[in-house]
């Protein structure tokens, strides 16, 4: 008969721990002496202290055998959010969370943190200094937020002190840093191939940009602070860098940073939207002949154009949060760290 191991402060699980966040969330709890399983569906390192579990979160059996003797988890897992595959998002971020959430309790888990996005109350118009208190996005902006609002009610609605269950979410905004297969990579695909050439409006927008080391960070607070008394039981928290900055000014800084040019002209930002809508709606026409998957999407531009920044006054108050790296050496250690995407590597 198999024995069930009791739950050790000291271990936990991250599931999505080969990911970009996943990862440096690890290493950063080896440090801190925790063992950690990781639980994905790939495995994309190796690392002293872990052991990995390989398969998918709606699957609760393989659940089960990597949350065996941990008692806090992480759920940093999702599909990527540039897919427009609406039943991906619903399976993984939705019903996959749900299967979360009851092996967790089959386990004996006693402390969820999850994930969550700033995004979840973006609408595709300005944020300013936007608190947790804001209201869930009523159009999220694609399918990917409205799977992430669902799965954040999801969790903090399973915040249970009786039943010694408790729950957090963490919602980050603009991770960056080494390592990350999304932003830079793609900004640099983007600048070789002659596409950022153009600011879109009047580049004055301010936006959070958040360094991974700073998001691991927060999620470390949540996780260690989260006790039965404390505030964070069933809450939201923004992690930023709290330093918003010109969306152009930073994207200029990483570019020319890496040797190319930074974006100069400016086009209006309600063409660039319309234009964006109408390829997205002529993508959803032709979708039954033929799959078009643009990357120029209404919610890009609407990244790209708007105020969106949070307040991480919660976060500071209930957990004393501050960002360990600032905004200036995270990006040159960021452009420091990809020699390979540099103009004529
Ligand atoms: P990532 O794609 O690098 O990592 C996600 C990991 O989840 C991958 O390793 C993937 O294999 C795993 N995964 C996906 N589906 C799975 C499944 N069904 N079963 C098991 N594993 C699965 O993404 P990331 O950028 O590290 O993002 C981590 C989390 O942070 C996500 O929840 C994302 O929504 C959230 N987030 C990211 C950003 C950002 O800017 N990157 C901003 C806000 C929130």
């Amino acid at each position: 008969m198999a024995t069930r191991l009791r739950p050790s402060s000291k271990r936990c699980a991250v599931i999505g721990g080969s990911g970009f966040l996943g990862r440096h969330l690890v290493e950063q709890l080896v440090a801190r002496g925790y063992s950690v399983s990781v639980f994905d569906m790939r495995q994309s390192y190796e690392l002293q202290g872990v052991t990995f579990h390989l398969g998918d979160l709606c699957d609760k059996q393989a659940l089960l055998s990597a949350l065996q003797g941990v008692s806090l988890v992480f759920h940093c897992a999702s599909p990527a959010p540039a897919s427009d595959d609406r039943a991906l998002f619903q399976r993984v971020n939705v019903d996959g969370t749900r299967t979360v959430l009851q092996a967790c309790r089959e386990a004996g888990v006693q402390k969820l943190v999850l994930t969550s996005s700033a995004s979840v109350v973006f609408e595709g118009r300005d944020i300013k200094d936007g608190k947790e208190d804001l209201p869930y996005a009523k159009k999220p902006i694609d399918c990917y937020t409205e799977t992430k609002i669902q799965q954040e009610k999801l969790v903090l609605d399973a915040c249970d002190k009786e039943k010694g269950f408790l729950t957090v979410a963490i919602r980050p905004h603009g991770i960056f840093g080494p390592r990350d297969p999304q932003l830079v990579p793609t900004l640099v695909e983007m600048a070789r191939g002659g596409k950022m050439k153009f600011i879109i409006g009047d580049g004055s927008n301010l936006v959070d940009f958040t360094f991974v080391e700073n998001v691991v960070h927060g999620h470390i607070l949540a996780a260690e602070l989260l006790r039965p008394e404390s505030p964070l039981c069933g809450q939201a928290y923004h992690i930023t860098n709290d330093e918003p900055v010109r969306f152009w000014d930073f994207m200029s800084q990483v570019l020319v940073g890496l040797g190319y040019d930074a974006p100069r002209y400016h086009l209006p930002y309600w063409l660039v939207y319309g234009l964006a809508l109408l390829l997205w709606l002529l993508a959803l026409l032709l979708r039954p002949v033929l799959r078009l998957q643009p990357t120029f999407t209404p919610m890009r531009v609407a990244l790209a154009g708007t105020h969106h920044y949070y307040s991480c006054s919660r976060a500071k108050r209930d957990m004393g949060y501050k960002p360990l790296v600032g905004l200036q050496e995270a990006i040159v250690r960021t452009v420091e760290s990809y020699p390979h995407l540099r103009r004529g590597a």
